[in-house]
């Protein structure tokens, strides 16, 4: 019997089939990243790992596994956590679940777009805090979604899903991306102009790159401070993409209004983090694909990927294929 080792529990019944089919599946039970001296223990004798985003999957991983160990399927479309180099070397398959989670993280990316503009949580802690007494005509103001100009970094899956919502809302969609997409571009009417120009025109800047060497703080102080005065900038990239120090900076100084982020660097970030003390900036815990439908699909892509390896077959979402 093969030996599978996953890294936290999976929604629906895909763990469940994986076992139905033969395979010895044994999973980490805790809700919280096994430790580091744990995963490197566990994943001994395996022949396939099911791992998310937190995960660091090395060299030092992949030996620790051993040589029978043929298929690492990661639980996201982003590969920044897996050194796929050393995969290769090693002639190990890894596999991830792009598409699947794209709508569900632009529906998140464009919810935090309208969250922070709009001040909703914001709004919704004055509630709270007893402190509606009145209206006024100058009660939390925010900028306009409808009318506005949207500049999305990484035009990709997400990316476009996002440029299409932003459509849907009226807005002028601008994007940057190292080569021009023409046909998503017509179907958008969206402009492709290079990331200085989107982010001195942008009223709204959502990223949606991968993390990359290239990509590290993309976003960092001068950039930043290239932004409109009043923007809003949403990450729901990778927290690397942003210089967080910069972005406090640009948030309390200018020229930022608000800021909607799903990824954090620090990730988690702790409560204290001065980025919580602001008070237009908007956190979600990385919930981006985080979709009842979504997180089901993704699992059973996932132990597919896994069993069409190890059964001889050719997996569909390959991102090494040595
Ligand atoms: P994708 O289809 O590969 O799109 C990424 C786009 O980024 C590509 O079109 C690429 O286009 C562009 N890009 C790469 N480097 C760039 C750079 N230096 N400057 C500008 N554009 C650049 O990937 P996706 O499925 O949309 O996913 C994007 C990322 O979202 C993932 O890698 C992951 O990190 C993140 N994500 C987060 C969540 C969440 O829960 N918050 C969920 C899913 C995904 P070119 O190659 O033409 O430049």
């Amino acid at each position: 019997m093969e030996r599978v080792f996953v890294t936290r529990n999976l929604p629906g019944p895909a763990l469940d089939e994986l076992r139905q089919a033969g395979y010895q599946v044994e999973v980490w039970p805790e809700f919280t990243a096994p430790p580091r001296e744990v995963l490197l223990a566990r994943v001994r004798g395996a022949a396939g790992l099911i791992t998310m985003l937190e995960d660091r999957v090395d060299a030092e991983l992949m030996d620790a596994a051993g040589p029978q160990l043929r298929v690492i399927a990661q639980y996201a479309v982003g590969l920044d956590n897996v050194d796929l180099e050393a995969a290769r070397k090693r002639g190990i398959v890894v596999t991830h679940t792009p598409g699947v989670l794209t709508d569900a993280t632009a529906d998140l990316a464009f919810a935090l777009l309208a969250a922070a503009a709009r001040r909703v949580v914001e709004g919704h802690d004055y509630v709270r805090r007893g402190e509606w007494k009145t209206w006024h005509p100058e009660l939390l103001l925010g900028p306009e979604l409808h009318g506005a100009t949207v500049g999305v970094v990484g035009f990709g899956r997400i990316g476009q899903a996002f440029a299409r919502r932003a459509r849907g809302f009226e807005m002028k969609v601008l994007y940057a991306s190292r080569r021009p997409k023409p046909e998503a571009e017509a179907a958008l009417a969206a402009e492709h102009v290079g990331l200085d120009e989107l982010l001195a025109r942008a009223d709204f800047v959502s990223l949606h790159t991968p993390l990359t060497p290239e990509t590290h703080r993309l976003m960092n102080a001068e950039r930043l401070a290239r932004m409109k005065e009043g923007a809003v900038l949403v990450n729901t990239a990778r927290g690397k993409v942003v210089d967080t120090e910069a972005l406090l900076n640009a948030l309390e100084h200018g020229p930022l209004f608000a800021a909607g982020l799903d990824v954090t660097d620090p990730e988690p970030l702790p409560a204290d983090h001065p980025l919580l003390g602001h008070p237009r900036v908007v956190v979600t815990p990385h919930i981006g694909s985080a979709g009842l439908r979504t997180r089901r699909r993704m699992a059973e892509m996932v132990t597919h990927d896994l069993r069409a390896v190890l059964e001889g077959r050719a997996p569909k979402h390959a991102a090494v294929l040595p």
